[in-house]
């Protein structure tokens, strides 16, 4: 049965996972299909076992997450992960995949640090303004240096990472994240479950000193970020989780700061972490004001698109993909408007008329057809002909070109 999808905007994160060539992405990506347990809000179906078995076949058969896009659930939030290829090769689908994302997390491994793929990509993601967070992982390797890494960001992206944890343990000792945010340890010393599976525990006593020292370090970038923390910070007030939290968003949108996090992926270590952090701080489809266009008849004449169900339909084309079972699927970032299955659009830039097919939300091991969709999520389209990727759809009767989009400053909102 086919159904509808309207979500609360803010709820959702369109995310791209990007890393040099074997930092983990593949690994980080399954482990968070695996905590968010492929739990389907739509129908409601909990289907942990499922997705346990599914990964350990895609596993021996060395199958990876081949969905342009895939959606999971994380504590009540639609997040939409969108497939960003590592390879240099793929430069112009890294473009492309970048226009549809609002956030992105970069992988990095704890040993080799900043990666030449990893400095080619960020600067793609600058030239959007892409708000991104760092995962240092691979802590348990041997030679893995945290705080390395941390000195490439800035030396090699000339990024401003706000450090938020710190790693207890080194190597196969590797136990666990000093949350400077909230002044804990976050731990993980049992078997793996989905969901939550951390411990918090105090930080430790040996660990006190350099969590004092680099909390320091955390208020002095997050205030040179934002003015809110910075008076009170300068007056020496206490500054509760919840107005830290805030303005790491409101900086993290505004692309003044990177949050950085760490841990293990192969060790499940770090990720649920991670997917908190996610919801936090990386935007939501609200957050992008508006989208501007041109008109397909002048390049002049700028059109602007908000990310509401009540404008126009305006979609973007970003990846053709062929599905064993559905055959050629391609994958829609809808920006306004709904896109309803059955209905007659407008590629915008060749002119043709196009009949949108089944609309298909793709998840890590199912995929659910859907009626129709709202402004802000990404689906995969059946039936279109003369669509390519970079092509606009849009409503017949109000025009507009998404190409040569240009995604203005988040809106943000200071407290
Ligand atoms: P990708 O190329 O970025 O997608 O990297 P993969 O996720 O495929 O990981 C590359 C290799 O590193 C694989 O052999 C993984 O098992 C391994 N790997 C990934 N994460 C970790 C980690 O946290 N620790 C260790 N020791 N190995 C990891």
């Amino acid at each position: 049965m086919a159904v509808d999808i309207t979500t609360d905007l803010n709820k959702v994160r369109n995310i791209g996972i990007m890393a040099h060539i074997d930092a983990g992405k593949t690994t980080t990506t399954e482990r968070i299909l695996f905590y968010t347990g492929i739990t389907y809000k739509i129908g409601e179906v909990h289907d942990g076992g499922a997705t346990m078995d599914w990964m350990e076949q895609e596993q021996e058969r060395g199958i990876t997450i081949t969905s342009a896009a895939t959606t999971c659930w994380w504590k009540d939030h639609q997040i939409n992960i969108i497939d960003t290829p590592g390879h240099v090769d793929f430069t112009a689908e890294v473009e492309r995949s970048l226009r549809v994302l609002d956030g992105a997390v970069a992988v990095f491994d704890g040993v080799a640090g900043v990666e030449p793929q990893t400095m080619t990509v960020w600067r793609q993601a600058n030239k959007y303004s892409v708000p991104r967070m760092c995962f240092v992982n691979k802590l348990d390797r041997t030679g893995a240096d945290f705080f390395r890494c941390v000195d490439m960001m800035v030396e090699r992206l000339n990024s401003t990472p706000l450090v938020l944890q710190l790693p207890i343990g080194a190597e196969s000792d590797f136990l666990g994240v000093v949350d400077l945010v909230g002044m804990r340890a976050l731990t993980w010393r049992g078997e793996t479950k989905m969901g939550e599976d951390y411990e918090v525990e105090e930080i430790p006593a040996e660990m006190a000193e350099l969590a004092a020292e680099y909390r320091e370090k955390f208020l002095e970038t997050l205030s040179e970020a934002d003015d809110a923390i910075m008076e009170k910070y300068l007056e020496g007030e206490d500054l509760s989780v919840e107005e830290l939290e805030a303005a790491i968003r409101r900086a993290t949108l505004a692309d003044k700061v990177n949050p950085v996090l760490c841990g293990t992926a192969f060790k499940n270590k770090g990720v649920q972490p991670l997917l908190d952090a996610v919801v936090k701080y990386l935007p939501s489809p609200l957050d992008i004001e508006a989208i501007i266009g041109h008109s397909p008849k002048d390049e002049a004449v700028e059109i602007a698109r908000k990310p509401s169900d009540d404008e126009p339909f305006s979609g973007l084309a970003y990846k053709i993909a062929s599905d064993p079972h559905l055959g050629k699927l391609i994958y829609v970032r809808v920006y306004s408007g709904k896109l309803e299955a059955g209905s007659t659009v407008v590629n915008s830039v060749n002119g043709k008329k196009e009949r949108i097919g089944k609309v298909y939300q793709m998840h890590a091991n199912k995929r659910e057809e859907i009626a129709s969709v709202g402004a802000g999520q990404i689906v995969a389209v059946m039936g279109l002909k003369d669509t390519k990727t970079g092509h606009t759809l849009c409503d017949p009767q109000n025009q507009v070109v998404l190409e040569s989009m240009t995604f203005p400053a988040p809106v943000i909102e200071v407290a």
